[in-house]
């Protein structure tokens, strides 16, 4: 049995059963035994890869995008450049690179990092070594301080939530217990114990993403005061929705969120209709959320490819187009539609860059 397991069973013995944000918060960032604490999980041969993986090309706009909005901010000097969750840095690498262009955007900014994992810490100084002496911090409070351009892609996924589910009495919390032969199991708390008054069909499963919610509300209420915008991209819906949506990922193949922890990288969906009204209720402006395909068009990635592609060898082209596919398609050939992106701003700023198209009358193709 892996050693985790082995501290979630007896602490579930000597305190009774867990939420599942504390299982998830445990599984992902034991200082030990976490899944993201010890390991880089990135890449094809690792468990999972991202769009910043899959091309410089999703970093790079990512840059440009953030040099717009500090010019559209007036040009603040310094300007925090803030990354939450970078993973191994390739997305703050790529869009540094990018910013170059914008001079005056490179020498004003100061990039802050937002890391539980000292192994990918390590990564991410290796990555930057040359382009930027970042500053980390544990906690998002510590790494804001004046104007500031916020980026996190596939972060809020791994905040850890909770569950209820409607059974015949009420809401029940849903629990991780042990089973009658002492392995980890789903359970459900006594009914009293929830104030949810919702009303919906038996079996039904609400979440209850609070650590996103307040973080989102955290960085708007700094937006609105010290000016700036944050771009969340992720997986999940623009709707607010019921539903199961944990999910556990081992070797890019779904995986039992009980059968290992630790070992298997655990997230859920993001409720962007939810995050946004953190957002707008915090004081910032909301734009989206759209979906990462009509984001990454609007923004200008047929362009970056074809730019990229007119001075490749004809295996690299064909590697861009294959990137330009997973990053923009829907359905199971790419991220296009299932990925969200939400930004979320200082009110005075203008419309932001990639979310001007769905307030257009629809253009022809
Ligand atoms: N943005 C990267 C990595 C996404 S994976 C990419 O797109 O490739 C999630 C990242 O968030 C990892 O770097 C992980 O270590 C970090 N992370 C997860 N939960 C965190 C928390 N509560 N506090 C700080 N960092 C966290």
């Amino acid at each position: 049995m892996n050693a985790l397991k082995a501290e979630l069973i007896d602490l579930i013995r000597e305190e009774g059963p867990l939420s599942i944000s504390r299982y998830m918060a445990l599984c992902l960032g034991h200082p030990r035994h976490g899944y993201y604490m010890m390991r880089d999980p990135f890449g094809a041969q690792g468990d999972f890869t991202t769009a910043p993986e899959i091309s410089q090309m999703f970093g790079e706009l990512i840059g440009l995008w953030a040099a717009t909005i500090w010019r559209a901010m007036g040009e603040p000097d310094p300007i925090r450049l803030v990354e939450l969750g970078p993973g191994r840095g390739t997305l703050m690498a790529d869009a540094l690179r990018a910013a170059k262009a914008v001079p005056g955007f490179r020498a004003a900014l100061t990039v802050h990092l937002v890391e539980m994992s000292p192994v990918l810490r390590q990564a991410q100084a290796r990555m930057l070594a040359g382009l930027a002496e970042p500053l980390w911090h544990d906690r998002i409070a510590d790494a804001l301080d004046g104007p500031a351009i916020v980026i996190a892609n596939e972060f809020l996924d791994a905040l850890p939530l909770d569950q209820f589910i409607r059974s015949q009495a009420g809401w029940q919390e849903r629990l991780v217990g042990l089973d009658g032969g002492g392995e980890l199991a789903f359970g459900l708390a006594p009914e009293a114990e929830t104030s949810i008054t919702i009303a919906a069909p038996e079996g039904t499963v609400l979440e209850q993403p609070l650590a996103a919610l307040d973080l989102v509300a955290a960085v708007s209420r700094h937006l609105a005061r010290a000016g700036g915008a944050a771009l969340f991209i992720d997986y999940g819906s623009s709707r607010t929705g019921f539903g199961d949506t944990l999910q556990a990922v081992k070797r890019q193949r779904q995986a039992d969120p009980l059968a290992e922890p630790g070992e298997a990288d655990l997230t859920v969906h993001v409720d962007f209709e939810r995050m946004a009204k953190a957002g707008l209720g915090a004081g910032a402006a909301a734009h989206g959320p759209v979906t990462q395909r009509d984001f990454l068009a609007a923004i200008g990635l047929a362009q970056r490819a074809q730019a990229l592609s007119a001075k490749a060898r004809p295996e690299q082209a064909a590697a861009i187009s294959a990137a330009f596919d997973r990053l923009i398609e829907p359905g199971a050939i790419g991220m296009g539609e299932l990925f969200k992106v939400l930004a979320l701003s200082h009110p005075g700023l203008p419309a932001l860059p990639g979310f001007d198209l769905h307030r257009l009358p629809q253009q022809q193709a």
